[in-house]
């Protein structure tokens, strides 16, 4: 079943045009990687399925609503973000940070969401630090409580923006796990990483994102072995 169908999206910064003309489906369960050099447009593609940044044409639909007749709040309700860097409130406990939105955006009362923050803590392995403050974390720790917060509002989708680009890399590798648990759980994602042995054993398709165009997609042992077009050869053989 189609979960997320962008249908011709363009999107410019003054004369720049950022997006063009960019169509793709995603079925339930699917985890899309996406990749392309810095500056393709890979964020502001993301940053467009929940309306961090306005679409100048085209049109989104994530389960058959239009999500710009959706108010924000439900939009960032479905389609949950983590972003390169936690984003976590410095000032708020790893639990805390989770319970906020439940509380806030979903008016959850406050036993229920601190029980709905322990149950995604504990999915991400992280009930021992419930109390603890991001400070308090690593950066490895602080991905996997912004991917408890993301999965608290049980989104319909998650986008993840280089989850793991900041990360030492001996981090690395345990916010890897969380993802790689998620999608064998079938959540949907649409991921951009460089991790490559992510995409190549995780990802259902890969896209390759060039200068704000969709360049090839498909299966990644198709982009890995076989690919159609040139540029991606090249791109993808420099990243491996
Ligand atoms: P990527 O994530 O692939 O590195 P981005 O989506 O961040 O690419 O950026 C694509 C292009 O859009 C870049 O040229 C960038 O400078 C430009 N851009 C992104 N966000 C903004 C913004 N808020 N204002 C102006 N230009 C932007
Ligand atoms: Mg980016």
């Amino acid at each position: 079943m189609t979960l997320l169908d962008v249908d011709s999206i363009y999107k410019s910064y003054d004369e720049e045009e950022v997006l063009e003309d960019v169509s793709f489906g995603l079925d339930q369960q699917d985890v899309e990687v996406i990749v392309g050099p810095s500056g393709s447009g890979k964020s502001t593609l993301l940053r467009c399925m929940n309306r961090l940044t306005e679409i100048d044409s085209g049109e989104i639909y994530l389960n058959d609503d239009e999500i710009h007749d959706l108010d924000e709040n439900e939009l960032r309700r479905r389609v949950g973000m983590v972003f390169q860097g936690s984003n976590l409130f410095a000032h708020l406990t790893a639990q805390k940070n989770i319970t906020l939105g439940l509380r806030e955006v979903l008016g959850m009362p406050a036993a229920e969401a601190q029980a709905k923050a322990m149950e995604y803590l504990r999915q991400v392995g992280l009930e021992d630090q419930a109390e603890s403050y991001p400070a308090e974390l690593s950066g490895g720790q602080k991905q996997r409580v912004g991917i408890a917060r993301a999965l608290a509002m049980e989104p319909e989708l998650i986008l993840f923006d280089e989850p793991t680009s900041a990360l030492d890399p001996e981090l690395i590798g345990e916010v890897l796990t969380v993802m790689r648990d998620l999608a064998e759980e079938g959540m949907t994602m649409l991921v951009v990483t460089h991790e490559m042995d992510f995409a190549r054993s995780v990802a259902t398709r890969l896209m390759f994102l060039d200068d704000g165009r969709i360049v090839e997609r498909g299966p990644p042992e198709q982009l890995f072995e076989d690919p159609r077009e040139d540029r991606t050869e090249q791109f993808l053989g420099e990243l491996a």
